[in-house]
């Protein structure tokens, strides 16, 4: 009898006693205001598809006509034979979008990160990063071999003394940040943490993956929003969250997204983008580009949850963007609370450690643009019922 996949068994096991292991939900339904969960129909509390483009017919013809133009496979990696006129004019799309002189397309934005990190830094150097920075932005920082110096979360002068504490250790450094903190929902300052690495002339790296469609003019992200372009060196971002579809871009200077053809792993040695999904973007792009009412109405909708969910008397932590973390404390109660909803018809799931510190358990609202104000109101009703019933308000 082998023993060697024991240790698997124990692991399982130990996290469904401890309340960690991830029980997944099945949809059943595009995505959309509601979902149909488990066989149920219920108010969709819980995607990333802030803009509502996920099943927008638009972008859902253009991915059809991409697919009845180009097939269902890219069939290559882009330097081989997996780039099409379609993807050029993707990236081309995407860094007017942004105003920037240029942009690459990945899979996915974890690609993207993972790309770009060991592209830009080595054994040699340091990568400056925010305490609270995206999983994918770590792994992509670990792949690099660089040290990884954390600075306190969201503090350009934690930040500067990190700076100085290290900077005659290294070759080069990099300064890395989420735009908005998806599990809290603040947004880095990130004109403060330029002045920090203008003044040291340090590389500057901003993965803007929930600001991407929902900060700044239209959408065009975090730089847009603090008016700094033309000085931060990289802006990460995807595809898979207010734009819809699945996909990563890095949009910057030239030399950098010249670099990134020779040297971005992902780009090197993954296939490309499906024309169906790259088809798909672009229609997103000029659906942005025409007009902000979208991106309008996900903030109107974010303002209205967000009072009404106050006057309540919820906390919402830290929250300035549409991301509304909803803090109930301990594990058990926010898992309850997210159960109960689920019984009223609204799904929204809760997060406990280790996706968010102990103590600070939470259910996450993600409020999109795709929302009626029956929506919401369905919502709020259901979190006033569920709050008064555990205790969590009066
Ligand atoms: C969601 C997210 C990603 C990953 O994006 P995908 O396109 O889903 O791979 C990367 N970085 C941050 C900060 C994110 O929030």
């Amino acid at each position: 009898m082998s023993n060697r996949l024991n240790w698997i068994d124990d692991e399982l096991s130990q996290l469904k006693d401890a309340g960690f292991y991830n029980r997944i939900r099945t949809i059943s339904s595009p995505q959309g205001p509601s979902l149909i969960v488990d066989g149920k129909q219920v108010l969709n509390f819980c995607s990333n598809n802030y803009l509502g483009l996920a099943n927008n017919p638009r972008v859902v013809k253009a991915a059809q006509e991409a697919l009845a133009q180009f097939g269902a496979g890219p069939a290559a990696v882009r330097t081989i034979a997996g780039t099409t006129s379609l993807h050029l004019d993707l990236e081309k799309r995407l860094a007017s979008f942004k105003g920037v002189p240029s942009a690459i397309i990945f899979q996915s934005g974890y690609c993207a990160n993972l790309a770009t990190l060991p592209a830009l830094v080595g054994k040699e150097d340091a990568i400056i990063s925010d305490e609270l920075n995206h999983a994918s932005i770590i792994d992509g920082s670990r792949l690099s071999g660089a040290a990884i110096i954390r600075y306190a979360h969201c503090d350009p002068a934690d930040l500067e003394k990190v700076i100085l504490e290290n900077k005659d250790n290294f070759r080069r450094m990099l300064v890395v940040t989420d735009g908005v903190f998806s599990m809290d929902g603040d947004i880095a300052p990130l004109d403060k943490i330029l002045a920090v690495t203008e003044k040291y002339d340090l590389l500057l790296m901003v993965d803007d993956a929930h600001g991407e469609g929902v900060l700044g003019k239209g959408g065009r992200g975090i730089v847009d929003h603090f008016g700094l372009h033309g000085r931060v060196d990289v802006e990460v971002g995807t595809l898979s969250k207010a734009f819809g579809v699945v996909g990563g871009v890095v949009a910057g200077k030239s030399q950098i997204i010249e670099w990134l053809h020779q040297r971005g792993r992902p780009f090197l040695f993954s296939s490309a983008m499906t024309p169906a999904d790259t088809g798909a973007c672009l229609e997103a792009v000029n659906i942005l580009e025409e007009s902000t009412e979208l991106v309008d109405r996900l903030w109107q909708n974010a303002d209205y949850f967000k009072t009404e969910m106050k006057k309540l008397g919820f906390n919402l932590g830290l929250s300035t963007t549409p991301i509304t973390p909803v803090m109930l404390g301990e594990a058990p109660l926010a898992q309850q609370f997210s159960r109960s909803l689920f019984d009223r018809g609204v799904f929204a799931m809760s997060l406990g450690f280790p996706t968010v510190p102990r103590g600070k358990a939470r259910i996450r609202v993600m409020i999109s643009a795709s929302h009626t104000r029956e929506h919401l109101n369905q919502g709020l009703e259901a979190f006033a019922v569920v709050g008064k019933e555990l205790g969590v308000i009066s």
